[in-house]
């Protein structure tokens, strides 16, 4: 049942009704709590943005990692190359460094061999400062500075090539080379002078290295003081160690190719943060858009258009929420267009009984003394217009209560079988009066009902008065009861006049009567006002049944009410 309920204006942040101006705006502080394409927009983006930055910082991390695992293995790899050069007496380098090895342990021997070190390390200087020089310096020098040399190899000797060595794989790696001794003392490095160059027996893969394994470790260049990626291999000639090769490179330097993949990741990620936001903008737009349209018609419907209709577009929520206003503006319509036909009725229903009393009432005072019959006939008919009054306005009364009072009555199981049989003796004697057969036929196995019984009897009552009403003489009204699909129901039937199809929807409507004239003119019994099947209806459903007519005119009528059971 509708209720009136408050006209007030709700307050219009868009300003697309003139009239909402007057409102009270919202109080919200920030634009997003304004708008809900914002909001859509924001949070659309911001989700966009934080599942692609999630991404790219697991993949940047992915590719960091294989990217510096990568290098770190092409910097073994290059240790072992240079190492296997060294090592190996074909490539021609591995006699040499075989040769500086056994000159440098029997000049450990001699007490001048911490000489010939200095000596050695001022012309690893030099071979540093002028490479190309190198070769024709360092001869001399270790002629002045080698007295133990005769037919062997000296270490001085040596360095140049071991420079050499050093110089080429560093130029192949793009990475600095050290040539360690089998003691971790540097011999020759392809950036600094080995005297700058502490032993390296502690670093950690020198350590491996020393122990005959390749390894690689990211540590601090004490050099440099920078992040630094070393990588070291064992030169071994049987089972024996001569040194370690050891090569290192700056992470900066070597994740130089990463950082070009990070900008190229970080302009993706921007990029797709300005295409999440204009998406979001234009899914916010589409998504307010009928919500807007919403709000025009609902505030054109309040100025009292009751014909505005907005367009279902979708077949989602939205689209629902589009249907469900069109739906409500159109129960609001006809709920008003009722509402006016009931006060025109009530209003007539009225205004005729009325209208009978004021001319009796004049008749009246000129027939008195004329004609006392006739006067005393005035005299009945406006007692009998009196009560039509009264009976209308307790019906009214009656239906207003009802519907004023929405809530239910406490629900207690009724014997239906007995509550008919009563009901039909109340009614007997008025049948009978009008030449109506009535009958009961109720079994006492049904299941009780659920309900208020005075309000269900009522109800019951107001049915079999009709069928009483609308049944020639002659006729037939029977009641019957039967359990089905967990209901009861209750028929009551008829031979009488029916209802034809196109009435049948709007009888339990107030005030509606299917021959405007004919109930009054049949027996006089009941309002006759059409407000009894409204007061059935509104009883049924207020103890949670329903209720529902199926008629063929001319022949009869059945009036069907279902009740919820115990
Ligand atoms: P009324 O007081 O006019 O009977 P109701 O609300 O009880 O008002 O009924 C509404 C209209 O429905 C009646 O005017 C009548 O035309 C029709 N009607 C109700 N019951 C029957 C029936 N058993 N057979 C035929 N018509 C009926």
């Amino acid at each position: 049942m509708t209720r009136s309920t408050s006209a007030q204006r709700p307050p219009s942040d868009h300003g697309s009704i003139s009239a909402g101006h007057n409102q009270p705006r919202a109080k919200s502080r920030w634009p997003w709590q304004r708008s809900l394409q914002y909001r859509i927009a924001a949070t659309y983006g911001a989700l966009f943005f934080v599942v692609l930055l999630f991404l790219a910082i697991w993949i940047g991390g992915v590719i960091y990692r294989s990217y510096l695992e990568a290098r770190q293995q092409d910097l073994v790899l290059t240790a072992f190359l240079a190492a296997n050069a060294l090592e190996d007496p074909l490539s021609g380098y591995g006699d040499e460094f075989a040769a500086y090895e056994r000159s440098e342990s029997e000049d450990e021997k001699d007490k001048e061999a911490d000489t010939d070190k200095a000596q050695n390390k001022s012309s690893d200087d030099e071979s540093e400062d002028g490479e190309e020089d190198g070769e024709d310096g360092d001869p001399q020098k270790a002629e002045s500075v080698a007295p133990v040399a005769t037919a062997q190899p000296t270490p001085a000797a040596e360095l140049p090539r071991l420079q050499q060595v050093a110089q080429t794989y560093a130029g192949d790696a793009d990475a600095r080379v050290t040539i360690l001794d089998h003691q971790g003392d540097p011999i020759a490095d392809s950036q600094y002078n080995t005297g700058r160059i502490d032993n390296q027996q502690g670093q950690p893969e020198v350590q491996a290295a020393l122990a005959g394994d390749q390894a690689s470790s990211i540590r601090k260049d004490p050099l440099t003081g920078e992040r630094t990626l070393f990588a070291a291999a064992p030169i071994q000639q049987g089972a024996k160690l001569l040194g370690v090769v050891q090569i290192s490179q700056p992470v900066n330097e070597a994740m130089e190719g990463v950082r070009q993949i990070f900008l190229s990741l970080a302009a993706a990620l921007l990029s797709a943060l300005i295409l999440a936001g204009v998406v979001g903008v234009w899914m916010g737009r589409r998504l307010v858009r009928p919500l807007r349209e919403m709000e025009t018609a609902a505030m054109a419907v309040a100025e009292g258009d009751l014909n505005q209709q907005v367009v279902a577009r979708t077949d989602d929520e939205l689209g629902a929420l589009a249907r469900a206003f069109n739906y409500m503006v159109n129960e609001v319509r006809s709920h008003i267009e009722r509402q006016q036909l009931f006060i025109s009725n009530a209003s007539h229903e009225l205004r005729t009984p009325l209208t009978n009393i004021k001319l009796r009432s004049e008749a009246l005072r000129t027939q008195l003394d004329e004609n006392p019959a006739l006067a005393a006939r005035y005299a009945d008919e406006i007692d009998s217009e009196a009560d039509r009054l009264i009976r209308l306005a307790n019906d009214l009364l009656d239906l207003s209560r009802l519907e004023a009072d929405g809530s239910r009555p406490p629900a207690r199981p009724i014997d239906m079988a007995a509550l008919l049989h009563e009901a039909g003796d109340v009614m007997q004697l008025r049948a009978q009066r009008v030449g109506v057969t009535l009958e009961v036929s109720a079994s006492p196995d049904l299941p009780p009902a659920l309900g208020s019984r005075d309000q269900v009897e009522a109800a019951i009552i107001n049915l079999m008065d009709n069928a009483i009403k609308y049944t020639p003489p002659g006729g037939r009204v029977w009641l019957e009861a039967e359990a089905r699909n967990g209901r009861l129901e209750v028929r009551v039937s008829d031979t009488g006049m029916g209802i034809p199809a196109d009435e049948l929807p709007y009888i339990f409507d107030r005030f509606y009567r299917v021959d405007k004239v004919r109930s009054r003119q049949e027996n006089g019994v009941g309002s006759g006002a059409g407000i009894g099947l409204s007061i059935a209806k509104q009883l049924v459903e207020q103890n949670g049944g329903q209720i529902w007519a199926e008629s063929i005119p001319q022949q009869g009528t059945t009036f069907v009410i279902s009740f919820r059971t115990a």
